[in-house]
């Protein structure tokens, strides 16, 4: 059985010295990481906070627009249920089974979902358009 030498000396510093360029290395390589990560999660945050601003604006411009210049987005889709909220917009039966679209106000930035049926109609309540925030933000 051999039995293995253990470093003396100048080996043994030059180890030493080899391990701890490594981990100043390891350690600088982290912290540039850690700094990326950081300076990222700052950007959602800022984002975040972006968002949550011009939603209130949205929500502040909705009590008294009068959506006057509306438009349809997107591609009409099937009809998937009432779009009616209770107490804020009322049902009508007559415009179920037909298409549901979505009507935008660019003057607001609000939107809401409309059943429609031949001539009937049928409206959700105007929301912030989170496509058109997410957009802006
Ligand atoms: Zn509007």
């Amino acid at each position: 059985m051999k039995i293995k030498q253990l470093p003396t000396g100048e080996r043994l510093v030059k180890r030493y010295r080899l391990g701890r360029c490594f981990a100043a290395a390891w350690a600088a390589d982290s912290t540039v990481e850690q700094l990326a990560l950081d300076r990222e999660r700052e950007r959602g945050r800022e984002t975040e906070r972006e968002v949550k601003r011009l939603e209130q604006v949205a929500w502040h411009a909705l009590a008294t627009c009068p959506h006057v210049r509306t438009y349809e987005v997107g591609s009409p889709a099937g009809f998937t249920g009432s779009v009616a909220v209770w107490g804020q917009t009322d049902e009508n039966r007559a415009a179920h089974g037909g298409v549901r679209v979505q009507e935008y106000c660019p003057t607001c930035r609000c939107s809401r979902a409309v059943n429609i049926n031949m001539w009937s109609r049928e409206v959700s309540p105007w929301t912030p358009d989170p496509e058109a925030i997410a957009r802006e933000s």
